[in-house]
């Protein structure tokens, strides 16, 4: 007998290799659902940028189902119940998600609705190991990630191939609101979409150009944020227009060389950070490392607000905080230069970066935003250690050199010669006039001293540790 079945959308907003969607298929009629739930999510809720990729999203999604998505926004307890009582559905399938308080929703609801008939079955589709399937040989998670990614996942099992999308017969019944009626686009946002195709079709483009024109010089490419060879697959990812396990077989099919097998591991880090979270559930706000509870951070309104809005006199910050606002994306390099230089130089809170980060990105994602900052930071799991400082001058010298980043967000330093484009203030004046530029006025001093900031940040590690 044909069953019938909700299919609930969430992180995973496509139709090939979606194994909760195919086993709703394969048994009956569907309901596809998508719930806006910014009531059980409280500070975790999307930000305001993510929600402009939603929107886009959403509209995708309902295209390839000719219209049949039905979109909400409040508490999926009541409103599947709802739904159930209206449709006599007894089956509801969803693809896992990983957020701790996602966790604690679906397993409250599974429970309730169990004990209501109603049967409810859950998919993995957005990682290619589970969290608690790679654990040490004692039993315990991983810390470190070289042995997580070289001994745990390329020895458990190979990740699932991917499944091609299944043919939907859909429940009968009219959608009752439209994606407009979530309210997902505030004209307030600055991040420009136009440079993404956004949906399952955008992320198979995507894909298919960065194998043709970015992978093949990967390793050393992805470290200069003026070239093309990152895949900028991470929002996609994050929504789940495309699956892991979609781009993890589309590259084994390559020859194995090093490129593929550092973007492969570049995978890798993001199951690392969803280990990471699952594991350790307060890793959004809570250092990982407890001695950082007793760091002097500093509570600097003016200067919080100058790295946000790239005006701190350091140019290869400040670009990359403009890319953030107006594009909505930042380059990974750029993204470790930006983070040092607010916890170390200027000694504010991660937290505060990972909060705008979480804000301004596309990509945000809870667990390797959270993974990373507390990475940049020093105070994570298997981090980068406190007294490594980037100096945003040699790193931009080194991975700028012609300054091409750098002139591409900062418009007003386009004229300056590439020796002075990382440090305008060591620029003689003859060619800050050539330039049109007048330090403090087109283009900010810088807020802090390089050097002397960098040395109050060592001092504050060195105490610390107990070494002064
Ligand atoms: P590629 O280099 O093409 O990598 C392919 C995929 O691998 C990415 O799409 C991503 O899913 C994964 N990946 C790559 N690098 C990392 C990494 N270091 N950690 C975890 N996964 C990685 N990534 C997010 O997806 N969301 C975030 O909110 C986020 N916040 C970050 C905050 C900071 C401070 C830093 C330093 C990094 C952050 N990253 C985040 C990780 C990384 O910068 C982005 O995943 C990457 O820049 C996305 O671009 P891409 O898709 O072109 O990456």
């Amino acid at each position: 007998m044909r069953k019938k079945s909700i299919f609930w959308f969430r992180q995973d907003l496509r139709l090939s290799d979606n194994p909760g969607l195919e086993h709703a298929c394969s048994i009956g009629d569907v309901l596809p659902l998508y719930i806006l739930d910014d009531i059980n999510a409280k500070e975790h809720a999307m930000g305001q940028v993510s929600k402009l990729w939603l929107h886009h999203s959403l509209n995708a999604l309902k295209q390839s189902l000719s219209g049949n998505l039905h979109v909400f926004s409040g508490n999926p307890l009541e409103i599947l119940q709802e739904l159930c009582k209206q449709h006599q559905i007894t089956d509801i399938y969803w693809n896992r998600t990983y957020e701790p308080w996602q966790i604690k929703r679906d397993t409250q609801i599974k429970e309730l609705l169990t004990t209501q008939n109603i049967q409810i079955q859950s998919f993995n589709a957005s990682l290619l190991w589970e969290p608690w399937d790679i654990k040490k040989s004692d039993g315990t998670p991983y810390k470190v990630f070289t042995p997580f990614y070289r001994k745990g996942c390329l020895n458990a099992q190979p990740p699932r191939q991917p499944i091609t999308a299944p043919k939907l017969n859909y429940i009968e019944s009219q959608p009752k609101h439209q994606i407009d009626d979530l309210k997902l686009l505030n004209p307030k946002v600055l991040a420009d979409h136009s440079a993404w195709v956004i949906g399952e079709n955008g992320a198979q483009k995507r894909l298919g150009d960065f194998l043709h024109h970015g992978i093949e010089a990967y390793k050393k490419g992805r470290d200069f944020p003026a070239m093309q060879n990152v895949s900028m697959l991470s929002p996609h990812l994050h929504f789940g227009e495309i699956s892991p396990n979609q781009i993890w077989e589309a590259v084994s099919h390559l020859e194995e060389d090093n490129n593929v097998d550092h973007f492969k591991s570049e995978l890798g880090w993001r199951e690392f950070s969803y280990s990471l979270l699952y594991h350790n559930p307060t890793l959004p706000h809570q250092n990982l490392q407890s001695k950082f509870d007793r760091f002097s951070w500093i509570e600097d309104p003016k200067l919080l607000s100058a790295w946000q809005t790239g005006h701190t006199g350091v140019p290869m910050v400040d670009a990359g905080m403009r890319q953030l606002l107006t594009t909505g994306y930042m380059h990974n390099r750029v993204r470790m230069i930006v983070g040092s230089y607010l916890v170390k130089n200027l000694m504010l809170d991660w937290r505060h970066g990972e909060k705008w980060f979480w804000e301004h990105l596309f990509d945000a994602d809870l667990a390797n935003n959270s993974a990373s900052w507390q990475w940049v930071a020093g105070c994570g799991a298997d981090a980068a250690p406190y007294f490594r400082i980037f100096n945003p001058i040699t790193q931009g010298q080194k991975f700028d050199p012609q300054g091409e980043y750098i002139r591409t967000y900062l418009p007003e330093l386009s004229q300056l010669p590439n020796q002075y484009i990382h440090s305008p203030w060591e620029a003689p004046p003859d060619v800050l006039s050539k330039a049109s530029i007048t330090l403090g006025e087109q283009y900010p001093n810088p807020i802090v001293e390089l050097k002397s900031s960098r040395q109050r940040a060592l001092d504050a590690f060195a105490k610390l540790s107990g070494r002064s």
